[in-house]
């Protein structure tokens, strides 16, 4: 659903920079004695649409090396033994779509109604094989995703059968957040019962644009009108948060189309919306039908900026709160707990074909062939892939990532819960920053300005690597 942006990935695990369900699986730094200009912003021009040359399109993350296979599984029976302690998600995945968006760079298979239960069956058995470990069963889970991929395409006995299964086999925490991502189309009032029968408490519904030209031609099938229509059914159970994303930059969305999204999203009464930068992939649908010619550009850097702090506005005019810089909350069941946690590094329960889990700091990665990975969960073994050795600084780079992903970093706070001194080695690239007009500085909290918030992901990842370097020098 939010494949262009968040959540999950299928394809790029095996590829460039993989990550799943907000989780980095590869080193982005480590290049050495590389100059600090390497680091800095653009001075003396517009800094919202200028700061650098372009935006850094993977999430923000730095992380250690995957360890030989054939050590993967005696380090997991290590970990399985110890309970989880302190923040933990689970992430379930459904790999099924029923069309392809034309944007979607995450795509993994078409659906097919025979192949939900045959689904749901697998999923169930794989959270049985470790049920009885205390790293799954030891430890409240305060979040659950469905996502994918598109859950709400599973037909709405399996839906109700999957979420039921799901507070049998993990310890869900009393006040769990319960999201299933999924599309408006197809989900009628069966499937949506199904879900609250089985205890759904959040929707993240991926809208992307009102407009029913744009959404079309993007391949979300239902119109404007018919997504009202859904939205306004969803809402009248009165028994869960209902939240959209929506996405700037499509071709043919002017910055007109963009405030009548925002202006349909708000009139609509929801409990939250989130906004994402559309980036276009070269290998996907969208990419080859710009180069052809046959759609007009996507949005430049400079419109996507401009979009971005219209976006901020008109939220703000709203008064809608700020949960982190893309989810907005009108109301107070929107708490958006799963991508909040999941970025600063909890402990992260996986389960489907191509599901990124993290136990300790260890990310793991199931396989993602979708045969594969059923054929080994049928004959009792966790199909898991890869398993990356945390970095001895993981945590620190989680909570950076987390901080800014939230607009600020308290400095001294960080070097005191993870024992650290980083603030003289980056004066100089705060105060680059700050020249360069992206952060703000009070005392030791590190502030992004709106310029700032629009390059959260180039400033994530460049601290990120500069601590890395530094933190590695001072190891030495
Ligand atoms: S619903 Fe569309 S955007 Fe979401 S994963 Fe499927 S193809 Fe991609």
């Amino acid at each position: 659903m939010n494949a262009a942006i968040e959540h999950d990935t299928q394809e790029r695990i095996d590829s460039e920079a993989p990550r799943l369900n907000g989780m980095v699986f590869s080193s982005a730094g480590g290049k050495r004695g590389l100059p600090l200009e390497r680091y800095f912003a653009q001075e003396g021009v517009d800094p919202l649409s200028q700061a650098f040359d372009g935006k850094i399109a993977v999430h923000p993350g730095v992380g250690g090396g995957a360890i030989p296979s054939d050590e993967v599984e005696g380090r997991l029976e290590v970990l399985l033994d110890a309970p989880r302690s302190g923040d933990s998600v689970a992430y379930i995945h459904v790999p099924f779509c029923e069309t392809r968006c034309l944007y979607c760079g995450f795509y993994n298979r078409g659906y097919s109604r025979e192949e939900s239960a045959r689904y749901v069956d697998a999923l169930l058995q794989e959270l049985r094989l470790w049920e009885k470990r205390a790293a799954q069963r030891q430890g409240p889970v305060h979040a659950v995703y469905f996502g994918g991929g598109t859950p709400t395409a599973l037909e709405a006995g399996d839906l109700e059968r999957l979420l039921k299964a799901v507070r049998v086999h993990l310890p869900l925490a009393n006040d769990c957040e319960i999201t299933v991502e999924g599309r408006l189309y197809h989900f009628g009032p069966e499937k949506m019962e199904a879900c609250l029968a089985g205890g759904a408490n959040r929707f993240s519904l991926g809208v992307q644009s009102f407009d029913t030209n744009i959404r079309q031609t993007m391949g979300r099938l239902a119109s404007r009108e018919e997504v009202f229509r859904r939205l306004e059914r969803l809402k009248s159970y009165n028994q869960a948060a209902v939240i959209v994303d929506l996405i700037f930059g499509f071709p043919m969305q002017s910055m007109e189309v963009w405030l009548d999204d925002i202006a349909a999203a708000c009139s609509a009464e929801l409990d939250g919306m989130d906004c994402y930068q559309l980036n276009v992939y070269g290998q996907t649908p969208l990419g080859k039908a710009i180069r052809e010619g046959k759609l007009p550009p996507a949005a430049d850097i400079p419109l996507q900026s401009a979009m971005f702090a219209a976006g901020v506005e008109a939220l703000r005019n709203a008064f809608y709160r700020r949960l982190s810089l893309t989810h907005w909350a009108r109301t107070s069941r929107e708490r958006n707990l799963y991508n909040l946690k999941v970025k600063g590094g909890a402990h992260c329960l996986a389960f489907g074909p191509g599901a990124g889990g993290n136990i300790a700091g260890w990310l793991y990665l199931n396989r993602s062939d979708y045969r594969t990975w059923r054929e080994l969960v049928l004959a009792g073994r966790k199909p898991v892939m890869t398993l990356v050795r945390p970095d001895s600084h993981f945590y620190v780079f989680r909570a950076v990532a987390a901080a800014l992903e939230q607009g600020w970093l308290d400095l001294a706070d960080l070097e005191k819960k993870h024992g650290i001194v980083v603030r003289p080695a980056l004066e100089p690239l705060l105060e680059q920053w700050e020249r360069a007009g992206l952060v703000e500085r009070r005392g030791d909290v590190l502030e992004l300005t709106l310029a700032g918030q629009f390059w959260q992901v180039n400033l994530s990842q460049l601290m990120q690597d500069f601590l890395k370097r530094a933190l590695d020098e001072a190891d030495k």
